[in-house]
């Protein structure tokens, strides 16, 4: 039968094929959320026969994104018009690794990082780290509480080698080790490696969770022994000394402190500074009465702070006048994260999902597949990643996807959106405070 609508031969021309994509396009415009649709719009279709016509995409992640979030939808589309579609990763090793770029975050860079007596060592380590990569400090190693801006300095680092043109990666342990695991599932782990000794610059964060993994440990040991050798920067975070850090194998510890091990803290003076970087950025007024209050109701650690002032700036409520309100609106917030502290990313995922479904008003099934379930989910799956340590293939089980990089894609898009769009900033923010309020006052 459909052998009939194509053999006019036709079909196989250039322009017909454009055609095809271009309904196709039209028909996914109804069902898919708009940041899918941009994306899939940049794809260019390539003709391999009559019948097949194949998408090119620049890495793995990028191809099990695409065939989780549309396969289904478009061999569907294909069909009816008697195609078939396939997806192929551009092989071009050059290719495959500015995928890691996309892992640095733009947001965190040296020039908005503020420096003092407690971070000044960390700070200037990363910077020579930076200008010089593998020359100077190798492994570079900076340890400290949460929120002293460890993470900060990473990206930092990696953004300043990306405009170098090096290829620059950046992971926590937990993506590494469920990185390592699929790879090791699907039998290519000799893949995995080649990936990780093709970078310049090699940024893992929460060194801590390498404690009691030994294949992780291995590979890590591996991978760093041959990019140490050819004089690559590698750059290590973690929460405490390596040497408190339990059941890490002994060789391992040794590189961790074969280069310079420096510490990071955030010291009274500091923390006032980074309220007043932040309370300026996030364009409340400067004004003694909010800082003293930023001040008295955090601890020092800036993930905290920056917290509080984007409740504060999501309500609205920053007018001096208005102190009062302020205060009175944000005790729940303030007992929420001094417990947090305690607590540390102890929530319950369950917890998470069910306040972001409530919020939206998600209960039915048909809810569930309808457009702002989409955006519910997204913002679900990027508070999964700020409240609780689920590495990104957790994440995206959660919401059964197969694979991690739906749950980065998602996570990427609120990224984008919550400095974009302030509505979201807030609905996101909202959230947090419900979840904490949730977890804690029960
Ligand atoms: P860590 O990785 O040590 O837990 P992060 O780097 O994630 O901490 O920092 C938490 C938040 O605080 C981030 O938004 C970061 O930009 C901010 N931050 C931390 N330290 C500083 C600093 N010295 N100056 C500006 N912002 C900071
Ligand atoms: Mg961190």
């Amino acid at each position: 039968m459909e052998r009939n609508i194509f053999s006019k031969g036709s079909f196989s021309s250039k322009n017909d094929q454009i055609v095809i994509w271009e309904e196709i396009l039209k028909n996914l415009e109804n069902i898919l959320d708009e940041y899918s649709l941009k994306v899939i719009k940049t794809l260019k279709p390539k003709l391999e026969s009559d019948n097949l016509i194949s998408f090119l995409v620049p890495n793995e992640e990028y191809k099990d994104w695409l065939i989780d979030i549309v396969g289904d939808i478009l061999k569907q589309e294909f069909s009816k018009r008697g195609k078939d579609f396939k997806v192929e990763v551009i092989k071009k090793t050059k290719e495959n690794i500015s995928s890691f770029s996309a892992l640095i975050s733009k947001k965190y860079t040296f020039d908005n990082f503020v420096v003092g007596a407690s971070n000044e060592v960390a700070f200037k380590s990363s910077v020579e780290v930076a200008n010089n990569p593998g020359e100077l400090y190798n492994p570079l190693f900076i340890y400290g509480k949460v929120g002293t801006g460890k993470t900060h300095l990473l990206h930092a680092i990696g953004n300043f080698c990306l405009e170098k043109d090096l290829n620059v990666c950046y992971t926590s342990m937990n993506d590494f080790t469920e990185e390592m695991v699929l790879y090791l599932r699907s039998g290519h782990i000799m893949d995995f490696r080649e990936k990780y000794k093709s970078v310049d610059v090699l940024l893992l964060d929460d060194i801590q969770f390498l404690s009691g993994k030994e294949r992780t440990q291995i590979e890590l040991f591996n991978v760093f022994n041959y990019l140490f050798y050819l004089n690559k920067q590698i750059v290590f975070a973690a929460d405490q000394h390596p040497r408190n850090i339990k059941d890490v194998s002994e060789r391992l510890l040794s590189r961790f402190e074969g280069g310079l091990l420096v510490e990071i803290g955030i010291d009274d003076m500091t923390k006032l500074s980074i309220i007043k970087q932040k309370v300026t950025f996030h364009g409340l007024p400067l004004d003694d009465r909010i800082i003293d209050y930023i001040k008295d109701n955090t601890s020092n650690n800036a993930r905290e702070i920056e917290g509080l002032i984007l409740q504060i700036r999501a309500k609205g409520s920053f007018l001096s006048s208005n102190i009062e309100k302020v205060e009175q609106l944000y005790d729940d917030y303030c007992i929420a994260s001094t417990k947090e502290n305690k607590k540390d990313k102890e929530i319950d995922p369950k917890v998470i999902i069910y306040e972001v479904e409530s919020y939206f008003k998600i209960s039915t099934e048909k809810d569930k597949r309808g457009k702002k379930s989409l955006l519910a989910r997204q913002i679900s799956m990027y508070l999964l990643r700020e409240l609780t340590n689920l590495s990104l293939s957790d994440i995206s089980k959660l919401f059964n996807y197969k694979n991690h990089s739906s749950a980065f894609h998602a996570i990427k898009k609120i990224e984008e959106l919550i400095v974009k769009d302030e509505k979201i900033s807030y609905t996101v923010e909202r959230l947090k405070t419900n979840i904490k309020s949730h977890v804690y006052n029960r």
